[in-house]
């Protein structure tokens, strides 16, 4: 990569920490209970190399084939690797074998299915996160709120499948005022569930913001943001 992308890389993601401090800050929230995911979908492996030189360490990926390309040149251990994509049944096994958390569980026939590629493959843990559909928007994945609880008593039988929390794609709106509510409304159901012990004793993790409102959902409590556009600039291929 040239000298000047690599300094427009390190110049982005300055500016997306200090607005990750910023907003925690104002939010009264301690910065380092953030964790900034670079989403490098479309972006080549070399890229991402430049970006783990400027301390990157976890990168979020939604398509198993693209992500498996890259940690096959990269490296498993290069980062932690997050899919924030939606699951196919039959990309499952490649899916446990590549990522660390999984972002994007929307059904209890998928849990059921990773629980018994966990075991198949001798994998102890995979961490998971639920995700949400507050909008009731049909085009999209996510588990509606009231579902939430029956397939949350149904992971926890599982031994492999430890649920970390709650993740959240709010319907597209240029103006982040009318996104808050839904990053409230997911901290509050993650906080009704972590007083019934849904995240195994743990305050539970909440996956929301991506580049144009990460500050927005900061400020409303998130622990896992998703920024693409922010640190790597425009995708030249939009997926
Ligand atoms: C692409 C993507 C992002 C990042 O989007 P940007 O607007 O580029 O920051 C975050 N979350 C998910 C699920 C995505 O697919």
């Amino acid at each position: 990569m040239p000298k000047n992308e690599t300094e427009v890389l390190r110049e982005n993601l300055e500016k997306v920490r200090g607005q990750i401090r910023a907003a925690a800050t104002r939010a009264g929230r301690n910065p380092d209970e953030v964790k900034l995911i670079a989403v490098s979908k479309t972006h080549a492996a070399d890229v991402l190399r430049v970006a783990i030189g400027c301390g990157v360490s976890v990168f979020g990926e939604n398509k198993v084939q693209e992500a498996e390309r890259k940690i096959d040149e990269l490296g498993r251990d290069s980062a932690e690797w997050h899919l924030i994509g939606h699951l196919q049944a039959n990309k499952a096994r490649k899916a446990v074998r590549l990522f660390d958390v999984i972002h994007t569980l929307d059904s209890f026939e998928l849990a059921e299915r990773l629980e018994r590629i966990c075991i198949e493959e001798n994998r102890s843990e995979l961490p998971v996160m639920i995700q949400v559909d507050l909008a009731g928007e049909a085009t999209k994945s996510g588990v509606a709120e009231k579902e939430l609880p029956r397939l949350i008593e149904k992971i926890k039988r599982f031994t492999r499948l430890k649920l970390r929390g709650l993740m959240l794609i709010p319907p597209f709106c240029d103006d982040v005022e009318r996104v808050r509510p839904y990053f409230r409304r997911l901290r509050e159901i993650r906080d009704e569930l972590a007083a019934r012990e849904a995240f195994g004793g743990a305050k539970g993790d909440l996956s929301m913001g991506m580049s144009h409102d990460f500050a927005t959902a900061v400020e409303e409590g998130a622990t896992l943001i998703r920024v693409g556009t922010a640190i790597f600039g425009e995708r030249q291929n939009p997926l």
